[in-house]
């Protein structure tokens, strides 16, 4: 059983990590929206590059015909129209997908807000001492909080020394509110028998 002070901490490290997963699905949104953009510029240049393509080559097979050059152009303008009806499903496809992810941007956005206010009202619980702690590893590393697995951190997966280990099960010299941290990544581990 984790001592009181670490429930607390696991439940702002759990806290922690919600938050910070819609941190970064939402940093993802611009990107992916920048992605479908590319698309579509793409798209309309490769067809704005055919029509050209294909109406000198039409004049160029038919110069000097008068009759069979108009009809050349006649049918560049009709593989043109087909094209363009082709790009425009595809644009508007990509608009969809667009709008979408826009869609997804407010609601990971009032995602977030939640999980903010959770992760704050997590961090009321936890005292002082821990709270620095656990910041001071946060900014550098993620998880803060792991479990040791057979003598080792199960973080960096090293093996952690006697004292901590004793520390991590509570039986430390400050008793079952004393934190242990791993000596090698730092992290404060826990035991999990
Ligand atoms: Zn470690």
């Amino acid at each position: 059983m984790p001592s009181p002070l670490l429930e607390t901490l696991l439940i702002l490290q759990d806290r922690d990590t919600k938050k910070l997963g819609i941190e970064v699905q939402l940093k993802a949104v611009p990107r992916d929206v920048a992605a479908v953009e590319a698309k579509i510029a793409a798209e309309k240049a490769a067809i704005v590059g055919h029509e050209i393509e294909t109406t000198l080559k039409q004049i160029g097979e038919f110069e000097g015909q008068q009759l069979e050059l108009m009809y050349g152009l006649d049918e560049a303008k009709k593989k043109f129209a087909a094209a363009e009806a082709v790009l425009k499903t595809n644009i508007s496809g990509h608009e969809a997908r667009i709008k979408t992810l826009r869609e997804r941007e407010v609601s990971l956005a009032a995602e977030l807000k939640d999980a903010q206010v959770a992760f704050n009202l997590a961090r009321e619980p936890v005292t002082e001492p821990a709270r620095r702690i656990y910041d001071r590893i946060a900014v550098r590393t993620q998880p803060v909080i792991v479990a040791t697995n057979s003598g080792t951190c199960c973080g960096c997966h090293l093996k952690i020394s006697n004292e901590v280990e004793t520390a991590a099960r509570g039986k430390g010299p400050a008793g079952p509110n004393q934190l242990a941290t791993c000596e090698n990544c730092g992290r404060i581990v826990y035991w999990e028998s």
